[in-house]
């Protein structure tokens, strides 16, 4: 199966990652992604972006592809490459509050919303997955980034029931499966959300939460994982392009 997109990217706006955002789009161009999302952390995030950074997207192009004699990155209608510009929103309490205003959200293509330990204080599993549902009631928030952090427990019957209910997807971060990863118990918690979102028939979205361009649509040892579970493709929104729009409200 083939991944058309990857709608948790970092660049070095977030001021702990390492490609322009044009050296995104040329790995996501290389590796057959048609939906990049750059999805820059919110202002709350330690060196992190301005609110002002989320404002002015309108100066972005969204549509790219390479240039036939240079093969050079560049901005031409029609082409292969859609860029969304959104945020990588921090859930800063238990009501799920947002550390990104109604004013900026609804100028964006979309938001995932993630818990991060510089901005949300670990409560019980049940404090943890009520921040969680309130944050995606969000009408602007799309996808739940990372639901796989043992460091904040979450109760995945509950997640998965709201989440189907909201109509927003559950991400499985590719990065969460990384050894190194700075979250506990990726794996286990992910394994946990996928036979849950089985049992439900919940959609959920593969992210790569690249944070240097070479990562961009890969998603190894998500696939693996999914493989290994049986998982069914026709519940992962990548693998069709058309999923863009169950997603996200934009014509494209
Ligand atoms: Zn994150
Ligand atoms: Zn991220």
């Amino acid at each position: 199966m083939k991944a058309f997109m990857d709608l948790h990217t970092h660049s070095l706006a977030a001021g702990h990652a390492y490609s322009t955002l044009l050296e995104n789009i040329d790995a996501a161009l290389a590796v057959g992604i048609r939906y990049l999302g750059m999805s820059e952390h919110g202002p709350t995030s330690p060196g992190g972006p301005h609110e002002f950074f989320f404002s002015n997207y309108k100066v972005i192009p969204r549509e790219y592809d390479r240039e036939e004699l240079s093969g050079r990155v560049v901005p031409v209608t029609g082409g292969r490459l859609h860029l969304l510009c959104g945020v990588e929103a921090n859930i800063c309490d238990a009501d799920g509050k947002l550390d990104l205003e109604e004013r900026y959200l609804q100028k964006m293509d979309y938001a995932l919303a993630s818990i991060h330990p510089f901005a949300f204080t670990a409560g019980s599993r049940k404090e943890n997955t009520l921040a969680s549902v309130r944050a995606f009631q969000n009408p602007y928030v799309k996808i739940l980034g990372h639901p796989d952090d043992g460091r904040f427990p979450l109760d995945y019957e509950e997640l998965v029931r709201e989440a189907k209910q909201a109509h927003v997807a559950l991400e499985v971060n590719n990065s969460s499966l990384n050894p190194r990863s700075s979250r506990q118990g990726g794996r286990e918690n992910i394994i946990e959300l996928l036979k849950t979102c089985m049992k439900y028939e919940q959609p959920v979205i593969m992210g790569t939460d690249s944070h240097m361009c070479f990562a961009i649509g890969k998603f190894v040892e998500t696939e693996q994982l999914m493989r290994e579970l049986d998982f069914p493709t026709e519940l992962v929104l990548n693998y069709a392009p058309e999923n863009i729009h169950k997603l996200i409200n934009i014509t494209l």
